[in-house]
Formats: structure tokens, sequence, C-alpha cells
């Protein structure tokens, strides 16, 4: 969120150089970056989001439509059934049926599997038991989403049926129970969102057990959900590796489930995963900056003047450099001798210059990026002083 109150009158074009006090889009404003994390807060030199173009919801009578980076594995149609294979070796095509826009589990034909391979994902899944009530416990409306084939989100009819609570539908099973039965009745379509993040090893040592996050037709019912090794069925598991990768496995359990619109989309990867989401190892912090300051420093020799002594300054909040830092120092004296005293109005129409100077000097050695005894800084603070100037 933008506070700085500039911000709110100074239209973008004054972020150029020369005219305008540190804003909130500006350098020098957030806290420095330090050793697990490479940006400043609030860096306007961090990638910005890319654009999706959001989706629909679903209701229980209509199915949604996916965000625009959605990977669509069922919308319906007979010729998504492409997209899926038996769950058998060698693969052979799946005997599950396509039925007025859902894909129904045929009993006895076995599991069925996505011919992609993925990981880490938000996945949405939407799924109906059948109308006609038969059995109990595990027995009515069961079937089953298979992450990575490895670990299983609970699809059941449990709208009044009880079942021992780490196999209710939307349970990890085996692992953990839902925090609530937020489903429909029996017939009625379930809309299930999942977040998955696959168990992270590093030689093998455990980084993250990777977790689940399952909303039940907009209920939470997991909330990063520790995996301890996926869970199964009467054996308690622990954390093991798992491939990078890996197809969705829907169950057949015996009884007719039908699913309807299934999409996915990737996530991003995690810092310990190689990614630059979270904490940040230190070696990877150090290289991401050393990156940014390669760059930064690239991008200044382009420009001339007080622009390039910015980004040059700019640059020493993410790597030191002997060069660079002298050049930023010498730079900044000789700027201070372009500020000469001069008449109330000369020095009023550089006002917003010299405040933004003194604003990243006073930034630069409040992290310790200039040295404390730094000369030019008592110069700047004279000027502002003496202008009266706060
Ligand atoms: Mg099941």
């Amino acid at each position: 969120m933008f506070s700085h109150p500039i911000a709110a009158i100074v239209p973008l074009c004054a972020l150029a150089i020369t005219a305008v006090p540190v804003l909130a889009d500006g350098p020098f404003y957030g806290d420095a970056p330090d050793a697990t994390h490479p940006w400043t807060v609030h860096d306007m030199n961090r990638p910005q989001p890319p654009r999706v173009i959001p989706g629909t919801f679903s209701t229980p009578e209509q199915p949604g439509r996916p965000p625009s980076d959605a990977v669509v594995l069922f919308d319906g149609s007979p010729a998504m059934l492409d997209k899926w294979e038996a769950d058998k070796v060698p693969a052979e095509p799946t005997r599950w049926v396509v039925k007025d826009g859902a894909m129904q589990c045929v009993p006895g034909s076995g599991y069925i599997r996505t011919k992609q391979q993925f990981g880490d994902c938000q996945l949405h899944v939407e799924w109906a038991a059948p109308a006609t009530v038969e059995g109990n416990s595990q027995g009515r409306g069961n079937s089953g989403i298979f992450l990575m084939g490895q670990t299983e989100v609970q699809v059941l009819d449990n709208y009044d049926n009880p079942t021992y609570a780490d196999g209710f539908a939307g349970s990890v099973y085996g692992v953990n129970p839902p925090h609530a039965n937020a489903l429909r009745g029996p017939g009625e379509w379930q809309i299930y969102d999942i977040i998955f993040r696959r168990p992270i090893f590093k030689d093998g040592k455990l980084l993250d057990s990777g977790r689940f996050t399952v909303m039940i037709n907009g209920v939470v019912v997991q909330d990063s959900t520790p995996l301890e090794g996926g869970g199964g069925h009467k054996g308690r598991s622990n954390d093991r590796p798992m491939p990078d990768a890996g197809p969705l496995k829907l169950q057949d359990h015996g009884n007719p489930v039908r699913y309807r619109n299934i999409w996915y989309r990737p996530l991003p990867a995690r810092a310990v995963d190689g990614g630059d989401m979270g904490v940040m190892a230190p070696e990877a912090a150090t290289a991401k900056k050393q990156e940014l300051a390669k760059s930064i420093r690239e991008d200044a020799a382009k420009l001339q003047g007080l622009g390039k002594l910015r980004r040059q300054m700019e640059s020493l909040c993410y790597a030191p450099d002997d060069a660079t830092s002298k050049e930023v120092q010498d730079g900044i004296t000789a700027w201070i001798a372009t500020v000469p005293p001069a008449p109330a109005a000369a020095m009023e129409a550089r006002k917003g210059e010299i405040l933004q100077m003194r604003d990243a000097v006073n930034y630069l050695m409040r992290f310790k990026f200039l040295p404390d005894g730094f000369t030019a800084k008592p110069a700047i603070d004279k000027i502002v002083q003496d202008n009266g100037w706060k």
C-alpha cells in the first residue's frame, strides 16, 4: 500500500530523476535487502505480477470458466477424454465415459490418470456422488483425487454419512480430517479448490513436508496441512521424497462418481526449491542481489549525470562494490558543487532534487551502504538547514 503523501499528489511523469522527494514507488523507500531477502520492501525492481484474466465462479447449477492461464483437463466435452488414460501399464484408453458434460467413473474400470504430469498447483475439481444413495461409510459415493498420483484428497458422499474422520470428504486421506463438513447433498455438484505443494528434500534432508490447502464449496477444510509422506490406507506414512511431477489420478472405488470442470494452474517455485518466493537461503539471496546490482549498473552505464548517479546509488543496496561506491561518493561530492548559494527563488527550483538526494544519502548511510563518516552528508544537511526546509 502506498502511504507516502507525496505519492498521492505527484503525477507519474514526475518520477524522472530530477524534481521530487523520495516516492513510494521509487528507490530508497522501504527497508533494504538483507541476508535472506534480496529485495527492498516495496522494491520497484521486483518483477510485476503477470496479468491473468479471471474466470467465473461455479455454482451447483453451472460450471464456471477457468482463469486465462489455467491448463484445462476436462471441460465437459467428450473429446477431452483424450487427455486421460487408464492408470495401467502399459497405458490404455480409459473406460470412464462422458455423459451430459460430466466424466463418470465406470466401476471396475480402474483409476484414471492425466497424460500430463505436473507438481505444485492450484487445482479445481467439481464432482457429484450418485443421487441415489447406496452403501454407507467408505462405500457411498467414494472416489478420490490423487495429486501427482501419490496423495489423496478424499471424494466421498459424507452429506449424512459418518465414517472415520481422516477418510472424510476433503480429508488428506489417512493424514488429517477436514475442518468441516461443507458438502451439498447426494447428486449435487461439489466444488473443490486445492492448493498442493509437494515435499522438498535436498541432499536427503527435508526442507518442506509439502502441504495441502483445500476448500470445499468455498469453505476451508485443510489449511496448509503437512503431507507427512502423503498418507494412505491403514498405514501411517512419514515424510518422503516425491517426484517433481506426476499425473493427476481419479479413483475408481466402485461408485459411479461424476466429474466436471477440472483445471489447474502451476504455482511458482518456493525459495527452498530454487525459486524466489519467500525467505531465501543466504547463498540464493546473495546471488539474486548480485544479479540485480549487475542489471542496475548496466542500466546506469547507459545514463548520464544525476540519472546515472542515482541508479549507481541504488545498485549499492543490493551488492557492495568498491569502484561503484567510490564513483557514487565522488559523484555526490561533485553534485554538491553544482548547488551554490543562490537566491531563494533559484534554490526553491531545486528543492525537490536536493531533498531527494538528502533522503537517498540518509537511506544509504542508515543501511551502511555508504560509510558512516561520508563527508558530503553534513554539506547536504547544511543546504537543507540554511534554506529552512524540513
Ligand atoms: Mg477415495
